[in-house]
């Protein structure tokens, strides 16, 4: 598995360093079948610009999501981790993966709904993570950060939140019902 190591990491779209973690985002595998020219891509960091206007996000997005027999609603994987009594998602289209305690899932949802309503948000515990959403003019820029240290920011339309939020609450709902 590569590991990000600052200024000598090296990305798969652009071929340039990348000078910090915040920068970069980790592509996902994809189903060799849907797009056999970019299997060798998986697990590579991207700079998240590059990301953006890529002319081969979606045909890569849509490899990823081909993939996973947990994604839940458009590119976006839910599943349950039970060695760690946690949610995982992994947004594939954003790149963004986090893990959510079960104990924290209900109020993490509630944060992300308000996230995706009103302009203004306080930093919000998740896990061993601190996340802030700073309104932009048509998105949210959401920062995580451990120990302080901001080791991601990704822009994301506020409505995205709002499906984090029902993909979390459905899960839960499930884990309610089977257990
Ligand atoms: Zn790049």
């Amino acid at each position: 598995m590569p590991f990000f190591i600052p200024e000598r990491t090296t990305r798969a779209i652009c071929e340039q360093p990348i000078a910090a973690r915040p920068e970069a985002a980790q592509l996902p595998f994809v189903a060799p079948a849907e797009a056999p020219e970019l299997t060798r891509l998986g697990r590579c960091f991207v700079h998240r610009t590059c990301w953006q206007t890529w002319t081969s996000r979606e045909r890569f997005v849509a490899a990823a999501s081909a993939l996973r027999p947990d994604v839940v609603g458009r590119n976006l994987a839910c599943s349950w981790i039970p060695a760690l009594s946690a949610l995982r998602l992994h947004d594939l289209g954003s790149l963004v993966v986090f893990d959510i305690p079960q104990v924290d899932a209900h109020r993490v949802a509630t944060w992300l709904d308000g996230c995706a309503r009103q302009p203004v948000i306080d930093d919000h515990v998740v896990g061993a993570e601190t996340w802030h959403a700073r309104p932009l003019e048509d998105r949210l820029e959401l920062v995580r950060s451990m120990g302080g240290e901001a080791f991601e920011v990704v822009g994301l339309p506020r409505d995205r939140l709002a499906v984090w939020a029902a993909s979390i609450r459905r899960l839960l709902d499930d884990l309610t019902r089977s257990g």
